[in-house]
């Protein structure tokens, strides 16, 4: 555990420190000179995908950093891609976001809102002299557009007059011209160093239904074009993106200044990268369509649908936020951080509860046949106010069948033949002996004796007894399958064309015949408890009154450091 101290937590504390960033920094001065006189942040997710744990990053930063100014946040929909989007991933990049906490109210905008306004737009640039209708294609834009060390070269279009253009962009919005045979090009600079300043394309034609505007366009605003506009009619103050735009705001810049209109300040920060994840969302959706996961809520990936099947609170993953912070250069987040995150959570709200993933049965000899105890045990010993309950203690009960070894190493501090173990909650017990299956040699049943002056609570409890193992009673217990989730890949960086290879064959072990404590038969999709001894779990979605499905949320240590360490 020392070793996992996570990255940004005061040591000493285990505090997240102050929320102090250079974005904060800029805000405040933003504020001080009169620049900007509230702050409006939004978050703008393209709907082509589900919402990844990324994504939760910028959007704790852009709401979170809204909320602490007692400014507000828009939720923007990117939606200029007709081809890759679709209204399943607006609505659950909308509960998503909810469920973490945020609320934009009723500021709920679409890029696709704005397509006329842009349209006028461009016809302003257009009647300004800066901007034309080109008649390159795709490839040869491309090939006139130069290098890092080459100047660009004019498109033979460039100098067209003002009329031909506005009679050329009309015409392609009439839908007069097939896909690709024409675009709407700035007239920035063929030389400047910055290629993103070299003539970007504005428009291009697609003659593609949109989710939302149906077949009304068939020409579509490039994201460059689309976003600072964006940005600018809803009086965003300050556009927060990752640091991939940073060669692009002289571009948004120089838009809005032609344009004369509101000016947000675009600053950017580094995004989050995860050891032991892809998050690539074109990767992400190769998962899900050729069947490697269960889907986009399939808990071992990082989406937040997919955290959020697996137990993960909304509280975790905004502490994970707040730990890792923001910072302009890029890094690599060890996966731990987060799982850390949340056992901090899950151990102050979790409900402790007793359930044996793997069966033995254990008969106590000389407990009464019929006799049913009911003992105390503790919900949740960090927190006395969750209270305590009842569990039914008998003749019969399972064990994990790991918690016994007839041969025991040294230093075994479970039960072997005997040798004395203190059930949790309940007494002291001994083990007299072992039934074997005649054919298959295998351990089917112990025998032990108990020693009733031991009960829990009771001075002869305290008895020194090296072990304390959970147990569950056999005629009360009830039947669940646990679904036991590891990472999904066994590579830190799985990168590069092959990171397919480094999925992790195990990382789904599904366990039927379990048996947990009678209480948990009322549990409902989403209830979290801890299973002592064995880790944080939660029941899943897929679970039924008596077809009870549990998670593995984390385990309770990072068996990963440990296992690294050697
Ligand atoms: P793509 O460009 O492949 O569509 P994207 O990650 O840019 O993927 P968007 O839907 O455009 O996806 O992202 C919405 C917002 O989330 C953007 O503002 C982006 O900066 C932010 N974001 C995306 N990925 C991360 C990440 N890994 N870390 C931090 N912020 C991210
Ligand atoms: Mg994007």
């Amino acid at each position: 555990m020392e070793d996992n101290k996570s990255q940004g937590t005061e040591p000493e504390t285990g505090k997240t420190p102050e929320k102090r960033n250079f974005i904060r920094e800029i805000i405040d001065e933003d504020l001080k000179s009169g620049k900007y006189e509230t702050v409006h942040t939004r978050f703008p997710p393209e709907p082509n995908g589900y919402l990844h744990i990324g994504h939760a990053k910028s959007i704790c930063l852009n709401f979170g950093t809204a909320k602490d100014y007692k400014g507000v946040c828009n939720l923007r929909f990117d939606d200029t891609n007709p081809t890759k989007e679709d209204i399943e991933y607006v609505e659950s990049i909308q509960e998503n976001i909810r469920w973490l906490g945020f609320d934009w109210d009723n500021r709920l905008y679409y890029a696709s809102d704005y397509f006329e306004k842009l349209y006028e737009y461009a016809i302003i640039l257009i009647r300004k002299g800066k901007a034309y209708v080109d008649d390159l294609n795709a490839e040869e834009i491309r090939h006139h557009r130069g290098t890092l060390t080459e100047p660009g070269k004019d498109s033979p279009y460039r100098n067209r007059t003002v009329e031909e253009n506005l009679d050329l962009f009309e015409r392609m919005r009439k839908g007069e011209f097939p896909d690709g045979s024409k675009t709407l090009r700035a007239k920035v600079d063929m030389s400047s160093p910055n290629i993103n300043m070299r003539d970007p394309v504005m428009y291009r034609i697609l003659h593609a239904t949109h989710h939302r505007t149906a077949d009304k366009w068939c020409i579509y605003p490039m994201y460059d074009w689309a976003h600072g506009q964006s940005d600018s009619m809803e009086g965003i103050t300050h556009s927060i993106c990752t640091l991939e735009f940073e060669d692009h705001r002289p571009l948004y810049n120089w838009f809005v200044e032609q344009l004369g209109i509101f000016h947000p300040r675009q600053i950017e920060f580094a995004r989050l990268n995860l050891t032991y994840t892809v998050m690539s969302k074109r990767r992400l959706l190769q998962l899900v369509q050729e069947n490697l996961v269960g889907g986009w809520d399939d808990p071992r990936m990082p989406t937040i649908s997919g955290l959020r099947r697996r137990g993960y609170t909304p509280e975790s993953i905004r502490l994970f936020a707040d730990r890792i912070g923001v910072s302009k250069a890029d890094s690599v987040i060890d996966v731990s951080v987060l799982e850390d995150c949340l056992r901090s959570d899950l151990n102050k709200r979790a409900q402790r509860v007793m359930a044996v993933l793997h069966p033995l049965k254990l008969v106590i000899e000389n407990y009464p046949d019929r006799q049913v105890e009911e003992l105390e045990a503790v919900n949740n010993p960090e927190d006395e106010s969750m209270g305590t309950r009842k569990i039914p203690f008998s003749k019969v009960l399972y064990i994990e069948r790991e918690d016994f070894m007839e041969n025991p190493p040294k230093k075994y501090f479970r039960l072997s033949p005997g040798a004395e173990v203190r059930l949790r909650y309940a007494y002291i017990i001994k083990c007299t002996g072992v039934v074997k299956d005649p054919k298959m040699g295998e351990i089917v049943e112990l025998h032990c004796t108990y020693d009733p002056e031991t009960k829990s609570g009771s001075p002869a409890s305290q008895r020194k007894v090296k072990g304390t193992i959970h147990w569950v009673s056999a005629q009360h217990a009830v039947d669940a399958e646990a679904r036991v989730y590891d990472r999904l890949f066994n590579v830190p960086d799985p990168g590069g064309d092959n990171w397919k290879e480094s999925l992790n064959p195990s990382s789904l072990e599904v366990v039927k015949g379990c048996k947990v404590e009678p209480g948990l038969a009322a549990a409902k999709a989403q209830d979290r408890f801890q299973f002592e001894r064995l880790g944080y779990y939660c029941v899943d979605n897929d679970s039924k009154p008596g077809n009870l499905v549990f998670n593995r949320t984390v385990t309770l240590r990072d068996t990963w450091a440990k296992i690294n360490k050697g």
